[in-house]
């Protein structure tokens, strides 16, 4: 039959141009991308032999077979996997489907540098090849049964099209190698390269010699179903990267092999850096094998959310062969399963922030805020959890971070909550009006800027004894609590009834927006500051709310006005002398403004108060 001239798909020619003219240094890679192509083949089938009667069988034992043939400089990696019809050849080695290839293009355009480096960063799948190889050529027989196709390229623009005359199952790659890459054809280069990068696949990776006698190159069980003492970091470290496509090494990984009602192996990692898709939802979820059959790359049901980052792989053989993907959601099982990888995965963390604070330190900076879900998410967990959090607070400053054991060590004396305050950003809330009355008396407040923790408040109200407290809102009552302040000179309080006047200028002008108007007891350098209700919203999470949803108005709050500061003995003493004094309203006007700006909240009219402020500006000489 004739042969047929496809176009390589723009992109793919791209990619295939790169790699022809790449200098990364680490080509050997291409083999690993190879055999994991192979080892996913072999998975995908075994997975249809389950449901599917009518498949093409495998010929022979199922497997990866690797053989060369040093005088016509090629390669060959040959699997027992599904194959490809040749509309399959088409879109998946013509085109560029694979999200990991187009996020490495992406990430080469948008950086505009030809960093060779990237390619051992993203594994660019099969193109990776044309590093090395000058002609590849590609038979392939699905197991639907199609007749078997054959592809090949130089990797120019075009590739061909062809009958093929394989009568098994599987794909056979052949790679003609450049010249000046025949070290790729030496036995010993091979089998080195397999034992570095694929002894965690789970089928014999078999080398073929001369005479066809075979040699499998790697182990026969697969890293989580062997004894720790049988595996070497390595081991680990290549598992992670192949399950998670992260080249970094991983931060921990808890290797786990559990007796009981519901026996099963696991490898889960936690890694060393976000994963791009931490915040985008049904991401996450760990590898499932039954009796060594792929059942699901990403089963969900064996991680909870809030522990999203881990990535992993479980093998157990309690769940029968034949599961289907949507009755997973239904057993038993696998919530028991999910239990304990918690618990193991928790207690890791726990002897990380232990034995190693400063790797937990960046664990936590990466994934404390998800981690925090867990509040909500896992009741059961609150105790290991609330061992786990850590926080900013006036004392730890930007750049370190307090347990909240560590807290209530050092408490205040007659302290009896936990203090905190919650906004929009570390900046903002350390910088608030609220904190004064508490800093002042050596108190120390967490300081609380993740969107999570409004919520984290709410799932966690009490730690131990103390209740967590916010200080922005209700009545704040501190006599006892840490060492009395002392009074600046010619600071004394105003007496409640001198400062009744103002109050009611206050209440005149703002009254519509205000639930009230008080003295403040928390306040020292500010004159005054907004507080929420004892049970209300904090201006943060009513902040939250609006975004999400344009009907919400929120509840009215409460101004508290320090009775010892000298604007407010001033205004004081002006309305005494004139209460209707133009400029004592604009000062009054101009207050609630700083007050709302204070707490993160937009100014009522930002036109007019930047008049008014402008006119207090000009009566003072600069
Ligand atoms: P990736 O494997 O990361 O998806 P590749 O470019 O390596 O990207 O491969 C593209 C697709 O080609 C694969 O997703 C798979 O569907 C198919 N493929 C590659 N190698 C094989 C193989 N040996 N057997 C069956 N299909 C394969």
């Amino acid at each position: 039959m004739s042969q047929e001239v496809h176009s390589f798909q723009a992109e793919t020619q791209q990619l295939l141009n790169l790699m022809i003219h790449s200098l990364y240094s680490n080509k050997e890679i291409f083999l690993r991308e190879l055999i994991s192509n192979a080892s996913d083949a072999i998975d995908k089938v075994r997975f249809e032999e389950i449901t599917k009667k009518n498949l093409l069988a495998a010929e022979g034992e199922s497997g990866i077979r690797l053989s060369v043939d040093a005088q016509s400089r090629k390669l060959v990696i040959e699997d027992t996997g599904i194959g490809m019809t040749r509309d399959e050849l088409i879109s998946n080695l013509g085109t560029i489907a694979n999200s990991g290839t187009k996020k490495f293009l992406d990430k080469l355009t948008e950086t505009d540098k030809k960093d060779a480096n990237l390619i051992g960063q993203f594994g660019v799948g099969f193109y990776a090849a044309f590093m090395v190889a000058e002609k590849i050529t590609v038979e392939s027989r699905s197991a639907s049964g199609e007749q078997a196709w054959l592809w090949e390229s130089t990797g120019n623009g075009t590739y061909t099209l062809a009958s093929g005359s394989k009568s098994a199952r599987g794909t056979r790659i052949e790679l003609t190698l450049k010249d000046d890459e025949k070290e790729f054809l030496e036995e010993w280069r091979i089998k080195g390269i397999i034992r570095k990068y694929s002894d965690y696949v789970t089928y014999p990776i078999v080398w073929l010699d001369k005479d066809n006698k075979e040699e499998r190159l790697n182990k026969s069980t697969p890293v989580w179903a062997r004894a720790k003492k049988d595996n070497k970091p390595e081991d680990y470290q290549e598992l992670y990267k192949q399950l998670s496509g992260d080249w970094q090494e991983p931060l921990l990984w808890e290797h786990m092999s559990v007796e009981g009602l519901t026996p099963f192996q696991a490898v889960v990692y936690i890694p060393s850096a976000v994963p791009f898709d931490l915040y985008q939802r049904d991401s996450h979820g760990l590898h499932l094998y039954v009796k060594r059959v792929s059942i699901s790359d990403k089963c969900k049901e064996l991680i909870p959310e809030y522990l999203r980052f881990v990535s992993g792989v479980v093998e157990t053989d309690e769940l029968p062969l034949n599961v289907s993907r949507e009755i997973l959601q239904q057993n038993t099982k696998l919530p028991a399963i999910r239990k304990q990888i918690v618990k193991k995965l928790l207690g890791a963390l726990q002897n990380l922030a232990k034995n190693e604070p400063e790797k937990y330190t960046s664990f936590y900076a990466n994934f404390g805020a998800v981690l925090k879900e867990g509040f909500h998410f896992d009741r059961d967990s609150h105790e290991t959890l609330s061992e786990l959090v850590r926080f900013r607070s006036t004392k730890t400053g930007s750049d370190s971070w307090v347990s909240l054991k560590e807290y209530w060590e050092r408490k205040a004396d007659g302290q009896r909550d936990i203090y905190y305050l919650s906004g929009s950003s570390y900046d903002a809330v350390s910088a608030s009006p609220h904190l004064e009355a508490l800093t002042s008396r050596g108190i120390e407040v967490l300081l609380l800027s993740d969107p999570i923790d409004e919520w984290f408040v709410m799932d966690y109200p009490k730690h131990g004894e103390a209740s967590l407290k916010s200080i922005a809102k209700g009545d704040l009552d501190l006599s006892g609590v840490g060492q009395e302040p002392e009074k600046k000179q010619n600071e004394d309080e105003l007496a409640p009834e001198k400062i009744a006047p103002l109050l009611e200028i206050f209440r005149r002008k703002c009254g519509e927006s205000l639930k009230d108007v008080k003295i403040s007891k928390r306040l020292v350098d500010s004159p005054c500051c907004l507080v929420a209700d004892e049970f209300g919203l904090s201006a943060h999470m009513e902040r939250m709310m609006k975004a999400t949803n344009k009907e919400f108005t929120g509840a009215k709050r409460i101004l508290e006005v320090n009775p010892s500061h000298p604007i407010i003995r001033s205004l004081v003493s002006k309305a005494e002398s004139n209460p209707a004094d133009v400029a004592l309203e604009e000062w009054v006007d101009v207050l609630y403004d700083t007050a709302l700006l204070a707490e993160g909240s937009p100014v009522r009219n930002p036109g007019a108060f930047a008049r008014k402020l402008t006119k207090m500006l000009e009566t003072q000489k600069a």
